[in-house]
């Protein structure tokens, strides 16, 4: 029944999505965010070879796939964004990024950007998911060196993963400041781009990345991004274990943005 739901509200989503796009007519880049690339019984992680169908499917159909600094200096500038645009990013940091996710990557010569939760990075846990006992294992500071040297980007997720607009704003300059720092020494290259922890954020956390010298942060919020959009409240679009390669088609033409965007607003709804 739900499943049926969804099909009938991706229909009526694309519908609308089309129609919106035809009244925008703007450029505009679609971040993507996944987490675990893994067999993980966690909804955020997309199996091995759905991942690699997904990148097969971007470069069939003639997808763009910016580096996130590509996107973000192409925002800034107001230059032309090419169409079909797509921005590929994870989050946390997990083993199997390396492991499985580099590889296709690689293979594809796409370029992606990182997001450590840089405290937890070769530590042996990752505690960052929720509705979980499962604690999977992170990066190790060596495989981020290797992909850094194979073009891939880190930015900065936190040191510990905090909701940041639930902290003292001291403890929020410190989770920001501290992790670019710490990343930058291991890396020697800057850190430029930041995104927050499960896209919790207030005006004051947002301010205080921009404060830190970072070029664009990324939250959760649905949609696409266009040349008017903050770069400091990128939108990005959820990649999950339900994202068959014909459920990400749907998603990459906006079929589920609506959708979404409900669902985000229900959960800050109920957050505050
Ligand atoms: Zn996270």
């Amino acid at each position: 029944m739900q499943s049926h739901l969804r099909r009938i509200l991706s229909v009526v989503g694309m519908g609308v999505g089309r129609w919106v796009h035809s009244l925008r007519q703007r450029p505009s880049v679609r971040i993507l965010y996944y987490h675990s690339i893994s067999d993980l019984p966690v909804r955020s992680s997309v199996a091995p070879e759905v991942f690699a169908a997904h990148m097969g499917h971007l470069q069939e159909h003639g997808y763009h796939v910016l580096s996130l600094n590509e996107a973000v200096q192409q925002v800034q500038t107001c230059s032309p964004l090419p169409e079909k645009s797509v921005v590929l990013t994870f989050d946390d940091g997990f083993l199997d990024n390396y492991e499985q996710a580099f590889p296709v990557l690689t293979r594809f010569g796409f370029p992606a950007t990182i997001f450590l939760a840089a405290s937890y990075i070769g530590s042996g846990r990752l505690p960052t998911l929720t509705h979980t006992d499962f604690v999977p294992q992170p990066l190790t500071w060596d495989q981020v060196k290797e992909m850094h040297a194979g073009g891939i980007e880190f930015g900065s997720h936190t040191l510990t993963h905090p909701m940041l607009s639930r902290i003292p704003l001291s403890q929020v300059r410190q989770e920001v400041r501290d992790s670019k720092r710490f990343m930058e020494d291991i890396l020697s290259a800057p850190v430029r781009f930041f995104c927050y922890p499960r896209g919790d954020f207030s005006a004051a956390v947002r301010h205080i990345v921009q404060d830190e010298g970072y070029a664009a942060a990324c939250t959760i919020r649905p949609g696409v991004n266009d040349l008017k959009t903050d770069v400091f409240t990128l939108k990005r679009t959820y990649m999950s274990r339900r994202d068959t390669v014909e459920e990400f088609a749907k998603k990459l033409a906006g079929a589920y943005d609506l959708l979404q965007l409900g669902g985000y607003l229900w959960h800050r709804l109920r957050r505050a």
